[in-house]
């Protein structure tokens, strides 16, 4: 298994860490543990993603909003901060993200070269969009990283392409990025009662599973392991948001899921793309509760101990 972290993805805030459920270094904990298991290889990006690369993505008012702090503040869902600076939270926070952002970018391009699974536990920023940043989620990583992939030559245009949303809020960044592409194949599996509500990008999904609040492993597991079987063979890539915001014990995503049903549907997935021969790089997505890392560690030790990589 080829696990895709940086030290740099880290986002500690000292003091101002209480703002925000998110655990910001979670992604150092999920190294530290990963790092005693033998079958794992770490690939490190070599440098975040440039604001270039950034605003070939984003509209021209969207360009300036994510240079401006009240914007940025709203996306993240905290209070306006009179006394912090654009600079500190483009430091702290925004960085960061960018570093998650070239951790797809490079997953995606060595999976593409290599074939096999990528597993990138930042990322998956799936509420971000040209046009739009909500959701703690600045940049939509997806996005970007397909743009530039096709500005490489590494993916043609037309080539087919896959995105499945575990994550327990619908993926209304993705949808909307790829609304008019066709060749982008949506599979969501999301809480139908909780946030993003919007019919437009809901309805963009290709294969929706919507599932009602409290909805519990078993049901989850049966329902997104039917959605699995509807997909095709031929996709050229698999991005994949595996969010574990979908435990019992995180109080944003609504759902019943233990540690062992995330290991379980992280199988499933992992499963059905290489049945498919479907290169594939996965995104850790939101995850806010204090087991996310924990079942981040279960769930790619469990794959790598299945060879399902
Ligand atoms: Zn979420």
């Amino acid at each position: 298994m080829k696990v895709i972290y940086s030290k740099h993805y880290n986002i500690n805030l000292g003091l101002l860490n209480y703002l925000h459920p998110f655990d910001g270094v979670k992604f150092q904990t999920i190294y530290n543990e990963l790092k005693k298991n033998k079958g794992i290889e770490f690939v490190e990006p070599v440098d975040s993603v440039s604001m270039d690369i950034v605003d070939e993505f984003l509209s021209s008012i969207m360009q300036h909003r994510v240079r401006n702090k009240n914007g940025i503040f709203q996306a993240l869902e905290v209070p306006r901060i009179p006394f912090i600076s654009f600079s500190f939270l483009d430091r702290k926070i925004l960085t960061p993200m960018r570093w998650g952002v070239a951790g797809t970018i490079l997953g995606a391009t060595q999976a593409l070269e290599n074939g096999g699974v990528y597993w990138n536990i930042s990322g998956g920023y799936h509420h971000a969009m040209q046009q739009n940043m909500e959701g703690f989620c600045i940049y939509n990583d997806i996005g970007i990283c397909h743009q530039q992939l096709v500005k490489s030559g590494l993916l043609a245009p037309d080539d087919k392409i896959l995105i499945i949303d575990t994550d327990a809020h619908h993926g209304n960044g993705n949808a909307y990025t790829f609304m008019e592409n066709k060749h982008v194949t949506l599979l969501d599996v999301y809480n139908a009662g909780i946030y993003p509500t919007s019919g437009y990008t809901r309805d963009r999904v290709d294969i929706p599973v919507p599932l009602p609040p409290g909805t519990d492993g078993q049901t989850y597991l049966r329902k997104y392991n039917d959605a699995l079987g509807k997909l095709e063979d031929d996709y050229r890539l698999a991005f994949v948001v595996a969010g574990t915001d979908t435990l019992l014990s995180d109080k944003v995503g609504g759902l019943c899921l233990d540690i062992d049903d995330v290991a379980e549907r992280e199988k499933l997935t992992l499963t059905a793309l290489k049945q498919r021969g479907i290169p594939t790089v996965i995104l850790g997505g939101g995850g806010y509760s204090k087991d996310s890392a924990k079942s981040v560690i279960r769930a790619i030790s469990a794959c790598a101990e299945s060879n399902i990589d």
